[in-house]
């Protein structure tokens, strides 16, 4: 009994001195809670668009500064250690723990990725934040990215974006009927019904594209990223909208693993990050898009809006197209 009793007051003497040790120098419990965490994130995006490569790398640094420096996200541009077009598939096989991207990029794997970057005649930025902040869309939308591993939250904007750059105006929904359009993925689905032949065209290459005349005509973004380009010097018709996103978002995806084993305070950095970056990028566009416009302006470029026709032509095609989806796949 005795030695029992001694035992246990010299074992509760040294928890508590243990515990008291813990409290009073407070090192080794920081030391466990801020761990040295290193991240790669493969952006979709070259480092010559700025306002939306400037996302990934804005993230990277508001985690490191809300982190003391010790969780680091080294953002790279599409190409360099990944495909752009396979960023996403990336972090589902584990090969970077994160990804800069858009959702609307693997609308082949299923169109409803789309949702998460913009549908054709769907909602505008501020539409897309409320409904991803305040109704319940990341909670939904991770119902449906945790098929693919992958946990997203919503990553920049650029605003409604132009209609892009044509050779000869379009006038008619039968000027649309031929017509050789360099257009981005899910809305290529919609302008087909009309008769549009989409062509799917890297950056760099649209340029001699135009000019040569093998395509008829080119969306790229809006005046800030298209006047880097030039277009205007091959294809001076530019209309809009850009009906097909009138709010791309971006995304910044992380495994939902290697989300989950983040210590608390880092996954709140990557929140509050995300959600930084998300705000800035729009911001940065509407800054230095009405200057780009008024340039490209005086350099020759016709600003010219799609007709009510070929607006409500297509708007019912992209109608026929969600009627249809829909029909064969729940999720969307
Ligand atoms: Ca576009």
């Amino acid at each position: 009994m005795t030695i029992k009793r001694r035992q246990f007051i010299k074992t509760a003497g040294i928890g508590s001195l243990a515990g008291a040790a813990a409290g009073g120098v407070a090192m080794p419990a920081i030391a466990q809670s801020a761990p040295e965490v290193r991240w790669r994130m493969t952006s979709s995006f070259p480092k010559s668009l700025d306002t939306i490569y400037g996302a990934a790398e804005m993230f990277s640094r508001v985690v490191a500064e809300l982190t003391d420096n010790r969780f680091q996200v080294q953002p790279f541009a599409g190409g360099e250690i990944v495909p752009a077009l396979q960023a996403l598939d990336a972090v589902q096989n584990g090969t970077v723990e994160a990804a800069h991207t858009a959702m609307y990029y693997y609308w082949g794997k299923d169109p409803t990725f789309a949702f998460g970057t913009a549908v054709p005649f769907g909602m505008n930025s501020r539409m897309e934040d409320a409904w991803m902040y305040y109704g319940g869309g990341i909670d939904l939308f991770n119902e449906f990215l945790k098929d693919y591993n992958v946990y997203g939250l919503p990553g920049g904007n650029t605003g409604c974006q132009m209609g892009g750059w044509f050779r000869k105006e379009i006038k008619t929904v039968a000027d649309l009927n031929g017509l050789k359009f360099r257009v981005g993925g899910f809305a290529g689905t919609v302008l087909q019904k009309l008769g549009v032949v989409p062509q799917v065209i890297a950056g760099g290459d649209i340029y001699p594209a135009l000019e040569k005349g093998t395509i008829d005509a080119a969306e790229w973004v809006g005046p800030y990223d298209d006047e880097k380009l030039g277009f205007n010097k091959v294809a001076p018709i530019y209309h809009y909208p850009g009906w097909w996103e009138g709010g791309a978002m971006l995304h910044f995806t992380f495994g939902i693993e290697k989300f989950n084993a983040l210590p608390k305070a880092y996954q709140a950095a990557v929140r509050t990050a995300a959600m930084a970056a998300n705000k800035d990028m729009q911001a940065k566009y509407d800054a230095v898009n009405p200057p780009a416009l008024k340039r490209l302006i005086s350099a020759g470029a016709q600003l010219k809006p799609f007709s009510q026709e070929v607006m409500a032509a297509c708007s019912k095609a992209a109608n026929e197209v969600y009627a249809e989806t829909s029909a064969k796949n729940a999720k969307f």
